[in-house]
């Protein structure tokens, strides 16, 4: 049976959260009135070409926003606490991060027991030698030989070196992980090894993840439901096979048709390409900012923004029932 996570409570909440940049007298925006819950034991997709605001969503949950990017508006709340202005402890204690690049997240001088003992002794109050036993136990959870807690980074394979990523953002025993494009730099047999690692570990620890990527392959074996964001704003979410099977905004359909195929029947035609290209910041068009691109759009789409409808679709074509792609 499947369960309807979004019956129960959620352990994320972001409310209406605006990220801005402030270059001499002007303002940009780039995350727009974002609202989204991550409900417990979910893995939530972030999707959206470079620039659509997923990774600056991540680093507003994690507390990372740095000057000149500040956040304008909005709340982020863990299990109805508000963590935008919570101490570094808490968040990374039930916050923890996956980057994409295993090589940029371990220290090289470091063996990879040192590491994870030295993480788990930061949040845990326990003897070296229990911090120990726990590293060797995470590192089994991963997949890697606890014999090898003495290898330094170096001389694992990027595959592996991501394992021990996730054993080092699981340390902390975090009730949410935010992956930033976490199989982006690997082969992808091995993506697919890892990607089902986060889903088991989802699975046996109740962990919820969010998962950021650009890739739509990724969306549709990975997560539970889908944010496809735009310019910084939510333009559509929804349970993952929806969104993916009937996308109702233009962008997500043009996302969906431009994923490669490898059914044979597919390779004679030509992969689909929505025209233009992401907006900068400082230029976002007035009304529904993906009206340049938008084989769909007429007047109203340029001067006015659509809102949410049916908490599914931020598109004008779905502001009356019927209204259809
Ligand atoms: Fe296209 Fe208009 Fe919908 Fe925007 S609101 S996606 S321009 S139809």
């Amino acid at each position: 049976m499947t369960i309807d996570r979004t019956m129960i409570e959620p352990l994320l909440e972001i409310k209406n959260l605006s990220v801005s940049l402030k270059k001499r007298d002007n303002i940009s925006v780039a995350v727009d009135d974002l609202s989204l819950n991550l409900y417990p034991g979910e893995i939530l997709g972030l999707v959206g070409e470079s620039g659509a605001g997923k990774s600056m969503t991540g680093s507003a949950i994690l507390g990372l926003i740095e000057s000149p990017l500040y956040i304008s508006a909005g709340t982020i709340s863990l299990q109805g606490r508000s963590i935008i202005e919570a101490p570094e402890n808490i968040r990374g204690s039930q916050i923890s991060m996956i980057f994409q690049d295993p090589l940029v997240s371990l220290n090289p001088l470091k063996t990879i027991g040192e590491q994870l003992i030295k993480t788990i002794k930061t949040h845990f109050n326990i003897s070296k030698a229990e911090a120990l036993d726990r590293s060797k136990k995470l590192l089994s959870d991963v997949g890697i030989d606890p014999e090898r807690i003495e290898a330094y980074p170096h001389t694992f394979s990027g595959g592996m070196r991501q394992r021990v990523v996730i054993a080092l953002a699981l340390a902390p025993e975090p009730s949410v992980i935010i992956a930033d494009e976490p199989t982006t730099a690997l082969d992808v047999s091995v993506q697919a090894q890892i990607l089902n690692l986060l889903k088991q570990l989802c699975t046996e620890r109740g962990t919820s993840i969010i998962l950021i990527t650009h890739d739509m392959g990724v969306i549709s074996e990975t997560t539970d439901r889908v944010a496809v964001l735009y310019s910084g704003r939510l333009v559509e979410i929804g349970k993952t096979s929806d969104v993916l099977q009937r996308p109702q905004h233009p962008y997500t359909a043009g996302l969906v048709a431009s994923t490669p195929n490898i059914d044979p029947s597919s390779f004679d035609k030509k992969l689909f390409q929505i025209p233009g290209a992401m907006p900068d910041i400082d230029d976002v068009p007035d009304g529904c900012a993906f009206h340049p691109r938008c084989e769909h759009a007429r007047d109203k789409c340029q001067k006015h923004r659509p809102p949410l409808f049916d908490a599914r679709v931020s598109c004008w074509l779905s502001e009356k029932p019927g209204g259809t792609l």
